[in-house]
């Protein structure tokens, strides 16, 4: 559906609004990043919220993200990826050269990963994916793991720069599960940060202020920005 700009403007505004009213509660100084989930969206919604101001957009599938950024190509648009990467989409991903790749998910796709940028002569920034929700459908690396195979991604695959972790929220309508799911991040964030780690993403359309009170700085927020009243 081909949101008009006023109702795009509407869901920004609110968006915004809610992201400073959560941010303010952890610091006057605790900056949040806003990615905008384009992936169920026309392209025309994502020229209307560039026009209103927003620069950077994510993507769950390489090709869509291929068509996009062709499409949009003349923006100046930052983009990122934050879905499953198929191991053979990997040389076409690197091909694209996203500003961030979210869902760096296993040892075994950083391995995939650091061979085909090695070979093209390349580097791409990356977030560890984890899974602390602990759900059989999510990706992710467990919490108990994170902290080994970020230094292990960081010691051995030097064509990946990692810049910190992504995390999906529990899958429930029980807050204080949620809650527990971004605070695990959290904390493991906070002990990657003297590895360098300066990202950690967090938060959707239903969990987004949830997530900065527990310390997210990059927010992956869809449906909120495109529903119409
Ligand atoms: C789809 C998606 C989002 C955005 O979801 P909404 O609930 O529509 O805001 C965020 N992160 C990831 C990894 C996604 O796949």
């Amino acid at each position: 559906m081909i949101l008009d700009k006023e109702q795009l403007r509407a869901n920004l505004d609110e968006v915004i609004w809610n992201i400073e009213e959560a941010r303010i509660t952890v610091s006057e100084h605790h900056i949040v990043k806003l990615v905008t989930v384009a992936k169920y969206t026309e392209l025309e919604n994502i020229r209307t919220l560039y026009e209103l101001g927003q620069r950077a957009f994510g993507e769950n599938q390489v090709q869509q993200l291929k068509e996009r950024m062709a499409a949009l190509e003349e923006l100046p648009l930052e983009w990122h990826m934050i879905g499953t990467l198929q191991k053979n989409k990997i040389n076409n991903l690197i091909d694209l050269r996203p500003a961030l790749m979210q869902s760096l998910d296993s040892i075994e796709l950083a391995q995939e990963l650091n061979k085909k940028l090695e070979a093209k002569n390349s580097k791409m920034h990356c977030l560890l994916q984890m899974n602390t929700a602990n759900e059989k459908t999510k990706s992710g690396v467990s919490a108990e793991q994170a902290v080994d195979i970020y230094q292990e991604i960081k010691e051995n695959y030097p064509n990946i720069i990692l810049k910190g972790v992504m995390t999906i929220g529990a899958h429930t309508e029980d807050t204080k599960l949620i809650q527990q799911s971004f605070e695990t991040t959290h904390s493991i964030y906070e002990k990657l940060e003297k590895d360098g780690a300066t990202i950690c993403s967090m938060g959707m359309s239903g969990d987004y202020q949830l997530a900065i009170k527990c310390g997210s700085n990059l927010v992956r927020v869809g449906s909120a920005l495109f529903k119409q009243k």
